[in-house]
């Protein structure tokens, strides 16, 4: 690999940590399940761009090339994910009395701002899965020629018992996964878990996305786009999957299926898939069908920075689960100040693209050490958790010289995507902490945290009114009185 350095992954299809070995030598090829745009991506939704982000940063540090496609799901994808629903963007269309064209045009560009703010790189790719329907056509029909699919009044479907592997990604016997996988029962399916490749329109039910099939006028099946796309930005065969740990079970079970169905190639499709956990929200997973799911804007609107949810996020690894909470993304916020604010003291941080550049700045072995480690912590499964405690350790320590710490912190930048070299810390979030806020200020916060503990209310009242008369607002949070500006 370029640079020397290797870095293992955790792949869902094996169950285990593996190097990293591109296809072709330099180059990664990385698809990651896009938003379905038919609403606000949610704050959950966020995860799995941020994680491909990171991994893509990740290996273009390393010197590798990455091509990543991201798809856009503007047609296909059923309310409820069941064959004979109807089309969320159909349905959101309805809801909203808009065109389906507006509805995807809306939410895709809502996505790309809000990824946009969480500094992901701009994906090499988007392709809207309703501009892709003639290659997806084309795949159907050539799965139908193959013998792998069936028709039904509904649509053409694919007979999982055709497919050898079918299921292991999931990790489930053939049995289980045709008996489990599917709630609904489509009349005339030859196993539960088999899924619609085409879905026709049913007679009388006139859908607005509709196109001429072989099988009748109809929309394609959702994981068909993922595979057409693929194939067709990145090749038959690319080196990394990635998407939400949902779609582990069911979804890409059946990319690979038909993708390998197609190819007849004797060798997985896609060597490494790779999943992130949920962010959860008092214990379940966030999720649009709870209602009020929480979005980007939304902590914005609450005086944060959307790099403070990057930066959350950075804080556990992206295969475990992440309880949301304001305390959490307020902590991650200061956190991500103290790292500003020493930060800001150093630019202009130089341009660092690769781990060599990087090396190559050092001045210092104990430099080149520090470096080392957020190397380290990331090639082992993109550990960014371990990365940011280094990192916070270095800043706060002694040990580097001032060069040095100014090209740690331009290289962390690199990879984690906190914009550490342009960032005010001032524009971090409405509420300052009070180690940032004048000595007078800090004294009357002790001053009243004492008047608190002997349960003096009369005095701690007062001191907090001489806190606001000096223009904030003492909040309570879980880590200590925090100080916000009162707003007229
Ligand atoms: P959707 O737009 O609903 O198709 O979902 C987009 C992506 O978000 C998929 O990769 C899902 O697996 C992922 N996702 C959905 N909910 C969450 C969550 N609470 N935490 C992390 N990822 C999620
Ligand atoms: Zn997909």
């Amino acid at each position: 690999m370029a640079d020397g350095a290797s870095i293992m992954l955790y792949n869902s299809l094996t169950r285990q940590a593996e190097p990293l070995r591109p296809l072709v030598p330099g180059e990664v090829g990385i698809y990651t399940c896009g938003p379905t745009v038919y609403s606000y991506a949610h704050l959950g939704n966020m995860r799995p761009y941020v994680f491909s982000d990171t991994l893509r940063r990740v290996l273009e540090w390393k010197g590798l090339r990455v091509r990543q496609v991201v798809n856009i799901t503007d047609v296909g994808h059923t309310v409820g994910e069941s064959d004979l629903g109807e089309d969320k963007v159909e349905a959101a269309a309805r809801r909203e009395l808009k065109s389906v064209r507006e509805v995807t045009a809306h939410y895709t560009e809502a996505y790309l701002r809000d990824i946009a703010r969480l500094n992901v790189r701009t994906p090499s790719d988007l392709p809207r899965a309703s501009d892709y329907v003639p290659q997806m056509l084309d795949f159907a029909r050539q799965l139908d020629a193959d013998g792998f699919t069936y028709q039904l009044d509904s649509g053409l479907y694919f007979d999982t018992a055709r497919s050898s592997g079918y299921g292991t990604l999931a990790q489930i016997s053939m049995e289980g996964q045709r008996e489990g996988a599917r709630l609904e029962t489509v009349p005339g399916k030859r196993n539960k878990a088999d899924f619609a490749v085409w879905r026709t329109e049913a007679p009388g039910r006139r859908r607005v996305m509709r196109w001429d099939s072989p099988w009748g006028p109809g929309v394609p099946g959702w994981h068909l786009e993922c595979s057409v796309m693929s194939i067709d930005l990145l090749g038959e065969h690319f080196d990394i999957h990635t998407g939400g740990v949902d779609h582990r079970e069911i979804h890409h079970v059946n990319e690979i299926a038909q993708s390998e169905a197609y190819l007849g190639a004797g060798r997985p499709w896609v060597p490494l898939w790779l999943h992130n956990e949920f962010v959860l929200l008092r214990n379940r997973k966030v999720a649009k069908s709870e209602g009020g799911a929480p979005l980007l804007q939304d902590l914005v609107d609450d005086g944060l920075h959307p790099l403070a949810y990057r930066y959350f996020l950075l804080t556990a690894t992206y295969r475990s689960q992440l309880e949301l909470t304001d305390a959490a993304v307020r902590a991650a916020s200061s956190a991500l100040r103290r790292l500003l604010g020493r930060a800001q003291a150093l630019r202009p941080l130089p341009a660092i693209p690769t781990l060599t550049a990087a090396l190559e700045a050092m001045a210092t072995d104990a430099g080149r050490a520090a470096l080392h480690r957020l190397d380290e912590a990331l090639s082992d499964d993109l550990n960014t958790p371990r990365a940011l405690a280094d990192l916070t350790t270095a800043v706060r320590g002694e040990e580097l010289p001032e060069e040095d710490l100014t090209v740690l912190l331009a290289a962390a930048d690199t990879v984690l995507g906190l914009s550490l070299g342009t960032l005010d810390p001032s524009e971090l979030d409405g509420r300052t902490e009070v180690s940032t806020v004048d000595e007078e200020l800090r004294a009357l916060l002790v001053r009243r945290e004492d008047a608190r503990n002997r349960r003096d209310w009369p005095e701690s009242d007062r001191i907090r009114d001489e806190i606001a008369a000096a223009g904030w607002r003492v909040v309570d949070t879980a880590d200590g009185p925090v100080l916000e500006p009162l707003r007229s």
